[in-house]
């Protein structure tokens, strides 16, 4: 008996909402609301005659609170998925607040505009102070835990793989395999081939903001921050094979590091062949990645957001990737007075994520988790309110979902070390 509005309609959205549309016990009326209307149309329109899932569809720009709110009272949701970008997630979680709507999203909350000075001057306290320099962080949604608490509503940020699922494996661990974890190492390896010599997976503002960054790692309570691709390694991935990947910071090392004080040492690597990192650092050092606006012939252009629309839309990638993803979490630690090693990931296929959502596996990957963290809220399996990560809650039912819904688990206890 359930509403929900998806808010987006990209490539992570189009997944969840195949996803929700196979479940429609839990999902009955789902409303599609996005920037661009006519791509919500369409994916409903191909969608509807497949499922009893009621759709509907709403032009949307979610940076407007008043749009918000009149949405959410027509349509009274039970709960809003935020699959568009970050840059809204604290003014949809107002709204949530607002019309009493649980909430959930895929990334945490970082600002379009780097240059504001009143969010400038709490960015270099907060670099100072914690030592990251990534520009997104959770302190500002984590602002939001006690109103959510109050109003008894959840608000489960960074439901996608990674952010999302690797903090359920981190939770997993702890549950069955150790009584303490020492060391985390989170591998993320994309083998998809889409045969352009540049593009990027995901929305490519975020992704190459993320992956330009200075990079950091947390070890012995403290972040080290060391210069954006310097650290480099090779591991041979269950499904792909052997790739080159870098350190990189991402999102869930905040959230881990503060739940788990225990954990000495979180890493997160990623993946990327040469020609993605000779084409970034060309685009970097041509300044086609910078977030500050320019005057240009008399209007006022934003770098990256005009490379963006140079490059092809992530959505379009989905029929041209061919290869595997394989995500997951490396740990040590202690059991039952024993030093152990495990291993715990998935591993998907961009043919056959395609095949079933007609996106690729990047998309499949965060998509799914959405939809089975959307589905732990609405069938009251997770029930503490507040503004939480995954790992806070019992990653069990989760990880049974997933396993059931298109990402299972896959296991090693003696695998091989990142050194
Ligand atoms: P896309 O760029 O494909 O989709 C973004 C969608 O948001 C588009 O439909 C866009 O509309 C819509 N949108 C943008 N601005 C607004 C606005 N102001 N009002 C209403 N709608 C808006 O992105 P992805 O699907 O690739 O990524 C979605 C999210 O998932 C991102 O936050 C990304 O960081 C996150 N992500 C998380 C991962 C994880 O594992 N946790 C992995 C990958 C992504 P329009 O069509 O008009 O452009």
């Amino acid at each position: 008996m359930s509403r929900v509005i998806v808010i987006g309609c990209g490539g992570v959205a189009t997944v969840a909402i195949n996803k929700c549309c196979q479940h429609s016990d839990v999902f009955e009326e789902l409303c599609i609301a996005s920037r661009t209307v006519s791509k919500c149309d369409a994916l409903a329109a191909k969608l509807q005659p497949t499922t009893k899932t009621k759709l509907s569809t709403k032009q949307i720009d979610a940076n407007n609170l008043t749009q918000l709110i009149q949405l959410f009272d027509e349509f009274k949701p039970d709960l809003c998925m935020n699959l568009g970008m970050p840059y809204q997630n604290l003014i949809i979680m107002d709204a949530c607040l607002i019309c009493h709507v649980n909430y959930l999203d895929t990334a945490a909350y970082e600002p379009e505009d780097t240059d504001d000075p009143v969010w400038r001057a709490r960015y270099e306290k907060r670099v100072k102070e914690k030592g990251f320099s990534a520009y997104f962080d959770y302190s500002y949604q984590w602002e939001y835990r006690e109103k959510f608490e109050k109003a008894g509503l959840i608000a489960l940020l960074g439901c996608g793989f990674d952010p999302g699922v690797t903090q359920a494996y981190v939770a997993y661990a702890k549950k069955h395999e150790f009584d303490r974890i020492d060391s985390l190492d989170i591998l993320d390896c994309n083998g998809g081939d889409h045969g352009y010599p540049f593009a990027t997976n995901f929305n490519p503002e975020i992704n190459l903001r993320e992956v330009s960054a200075e990079a950091a790692y947390y070890e012995n309570g403290k972040w080290v921050r060391v210069p954006a691709m310097s650290i480099k390694r090779e591991y041979n991935f269950d499904g792909v094979g052997q790739k080159n990947m870098y350190l990189l910071h991402h999102e869930e090392i905040e959230s881990i590091s503060t739940i788990y004080p225990e954990i000495k040492r979180i890493r997160f690597y990623m993946t990327f062949g040469d020609s993605y990192i000779t084409h970034m650092n060309c685009l970097q050092n041509v300044g086609l990645l910078s977030t500050t606006p320019v005057m240009y012939e008399g209007r006022e252009i934003t770098p990256i957001q005009f490379l963006k629309f140079l490059l092809p839309d992530p959505a379009s990638l989905g029929p041209r990737t061919k290869g595997k993803t394989n995500i997951g979490c490396i740990f040590t630690g202690v059991k039952d007075g024993k030093e152990k090693k495990y291993y715990i990931y998935n591993v998907c296929d961009h043919e056959e994520a395609y095949k079933e959502t007609a996106s690729q596996a990047v998309s499949y990957t965060t998509g799914v988790p959405a939809m089975c963290g959307a589905m732990m809220i609405l069938k009251g399996i997770w029930t503490t309110p507040g503004a939480r990560t995954v790992e806070e809650y019992d990653p069990d039912p989760f990880i049974e979902a997933l396993d059931k819904y298109g990402l299972p688990k896959r296991e090693s206890y003696d695998p091989v070390m990142v050194d």
